[in-house]
């Protein structure tokens, strides 16, 4: 394709975009998506100056104006921010600042909410009149909407006429609450909380605003001479004094390496916030050098947003490969042309079944979005259609298992093909891995690789074959990575976890649907395996949270010969076969913890598992009922609350010595 219908297409595209987000409040794609059209636009435009449109929409602000609602003139533009997505970036913004005002002014840095911009027009200290951004001159009239936001103040504290501007936003707490009222509903639910925010205020009926519990931050004071001010810090402490609500996160920094820090340390806290933010604003401080340095018929010049980076990026999905569970399930992935995706290379992500593949139609060749949230492992979330060339592969499923080629079935009810040869041996090695991992028997120094190594030479067949390890201390020195220590604690953690309670082994078995809280439930009810080993069908399909189903394949189970051999077996090698819950160990009786911060020698589950063991109980927050805290690594807000509350704090050393575990 050539550039000028390069920037023709682009322009469509982003139009397009551009009326879905600021005009229906219903984006199609992401906003990392959007950027990097925007991006590539700029780019080109850069790149061909004579190509540049008058109407390009790098040359202009928001979207459309809502026609329902009434139309106002802004006394002064209501402007973007330009964009910076990294540290490079971010240092030439600060070296172009620097080459026109030299050194001798300092920014503000401050958190960009995530909702929609207002302007507020006070009249001798009432408010008057709330507007949209709308297209930077033009915005809508939302005043009567405004008006319903509690946090907003219909009268401040002096009797001046001045116009302030800011973020609509919706906090997490009311975006929970509106999806989970409209799910009720069987209502389409929200995308996120910008989009949330923004048609709870372009709405003609005042009332909805009314019920979405929104909130509004300030930021700028336009004209802030005029109230004797000369830096945008004082503005935000007058923003303050007027009674406004201001973020009290923004800060004043001397130079960028103290802007860089701010952004590392808010990276890394964001998802603590009670609000969303989409990244940090920059601003130079002082009004005379904001004046020297201007602005472009977009966005201010002493200005810049750092963007957090992307979460969802493109790339092109080479191959599709199965792989089967410890359940037999067959899970289709993509093999990716490896690309960077939340500061860590993916090659590879899952697209979950089968049904998902076809409904959104992803072809092997496509250029696909792949998103990683969180710890979650990065997925496929769909092709991008319009960069089809024809050359690709519509998608079949496979037949037969990938591994031991017997036939997948169906199982009713259920969108997922297995493999059911109890016998296939990916089943086998993912039994183990399932078998030594945290939450399961809490067998430590054992990575899923050095499972697959001891399966391949030989030394594991199944799960009970972990406890005659000790046999092979010589063979294990052969394998990489490991050394006299490695392989001494190796084999301490696996003689310890003999005397793991009932609920793990149940757990670590693999029957179907019987993941960690069931096996619990069952360890609780029969207190020891052999009880439940005879337990009737009726016994257990009569439990709370169980059923026929899951009775039947727990009966079915047992029925097996070579099950009953296995649990023989783990009982010869010493593998502890009681319950030891709460009736077992009550150290912890009663008493109510909150997590907070990394914690460095176990995982925040297993933690959580032994507490709730031991008769505790874990909360998500501090409260006066919390007995105690403990406290890990850069811990969060929870850690100061309960300083002020006084509430008793264990670090991690401690919190394993009441509980008389010696971590890694
Ligand atoms: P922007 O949202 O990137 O930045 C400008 C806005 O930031 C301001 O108008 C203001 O509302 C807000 N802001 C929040 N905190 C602030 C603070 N402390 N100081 C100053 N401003 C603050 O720019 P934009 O022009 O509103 O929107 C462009 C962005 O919107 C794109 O980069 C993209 O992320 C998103 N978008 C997405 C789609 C899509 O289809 N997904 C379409 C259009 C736009």
């Amino acid at each position: 394709m050539n550039v000028k219908a390069r920037i023709n297409e682009l322009i469509n595209i982003i139009n397009k975009l551009n009326d879905e987000y600021y005009y229906l409040d219903n984006p199609s794609v992401s906003d990392q998506e959007y950027d990097r059209y925007m991006q590539e636009l700029i780019d080109l435009e850069n790149k061909y100056p004579n190509l540049v449109k008058s109407d390009s929409p790098t040359r202009k602000i928001g979207g459309k104006v809502l026609t329902n609602l009434d139309k106002v003139i802004h006394k002064t533009p209501m402007m973007s921010l330009g964009n910076v997505f990294n540290e490079a970036e971010l240092f030439n913004f600060d070296k172009r600042i620097r080459e026109k005002i030299g050194e001798n002014f300092t920014y503000v840095v401050e958190l960009k909410l995530d909702g929609l911009a207002v302007s507020l027009i006070y009249k001798e200290g009432n408010l008057k009149l709330g507007v949209t951004r709308g297209d930077g001159t033009t915005g809508e009239d939302i005043t009567e909407n405004v008006l319903t936001i509690k946090s907003l103040p219909l009268v401040i504290s002096e009797n001046i006429d001045i116009e302030v501007r800011g973020e609509i936003i919706m906090p997490k707490s009311s975006f929970l609450k509106l999806n989970e009222e409209r799910a009720k509903k069987g209502e389409a639910l929200l995308q996120n909380t910008r989009n949330a925010a923004s048609g709870s205020v372009r709405t003609l009926d005042a009332k909805v605003t009314a019920s979405r519990n929104l909130d509004a931050y300030l930021y700028h004071l336009p004209n802030l001479n005029k109230y004797g001010l000369s830096t945008h810090e004082e503005a935000m402490k007058y923003m303050m004094k007027l009674g406004f609500k201001v973020d009290k996160n923004f800060k004043k920094v001397n130079n960028i390496k103290e802007v860089w820090e701010y952004i590392e340390y808010w990276t890394k806290h964001r998802e603590e916030l009670p609000y969303d933010i989409d990244g940090i604003v920059v601003k130079v401080n002082e009004v005379d050098y904001q004046e020297k340095l201007g602005y472009t018929v977009k966005v201010p010049k002493w200005a810049i947003a750092y963007k957090f980076p992307a979460d969802e990026v493109i790339t092109r999905l080479k191959d599709i490969f199965f792989t089967v569970g410890r359940t037999g399930k067959i899970t289709p992935n993509a093999l990716l042309e490896p690309v960077r995706v939340s500061g860590s290379t993916v090659k590879k992500a899952t697209l979950h079944n089968e049904d998902n593949i076809v409904l959104k139609d992803i072809r092997i060749n496509d250029f696909v979005v792949v998103r990683k949230a969180g710890d979650v492992i990065p997925e496929v979330v769909g092709p991008i259609k319009e960069k089809r060339s024809g050359g690709e592969l519509p998608f079949t499923m496979i037949s037969d298992c990938p591994i031991c080629h017997k036939k997948l079935v169906k199982k009713e009810h259920e969108v997922a093909w297995y493999c059911l040869n109890p016998r296939c041996d990916a089943k086998k090695l993912e039994n183990i891995c399932h078998f030594l991992s945290r939450p399961v028997m809490n067998i430590i120094g054992f990575g899923d690789s050095i499972a697959e190594d001891l399966y391949n030479f030989g030394y594991l067949h199944d799960i009970s074959d972990i406890y005659l390890l000790k046999h092979y201390r010589q063979q294990l020195f052969e394998l990489e990575g490991f050394g006299e220590k490695s392989i001494a604690n190796l084999l301490k953690s696996i003689e310890k976890s003999k005397g793991n309670s009932l609920e793990r082994v149940i757990f670590g078995l693999g029957i179907p649907k019987v993941g960690g809280k069931k096996a619990k439930l069952l360890a609780k009810k029969f207190k020891t395996m052999d009880n439940i080993i005879n337990a009737t069908e009726e016994d257990i399909a009569d439990m709370e949270d169980f059923g026929p189903i899951i009775a039947k394949n727990i009966i079915k189970f047992f029925d097996k010969e070579e099950n009953i051999q296995l649990i023989n077996k783990l009982k010869s090698y010493g593998v502890n076969m009681s319950y030891l819950g709460k009736e077992g160990n009550t150290a912890l009786k009663g008493l109510n913890f909150v997590l907070t911060g990394t914690l460095k020698k176990i995982n925040r589950l297993t933690a959580t598992n032994i507490i709730d063991a031991m008769g505790g109980n874990v909360a998500g927050s501090v409260s006066s009922s919390t007995d105690i805290v403990i406290v890990g690594e850069n811990p969060g807000s929870k850690y100061a609350k309960a300083k002020k509350l006084g509430i008793e704090i264990w670090d991690e050393e401690r919190f394993l010595r009441e509980i008389e575990i010696e971590g890694e």
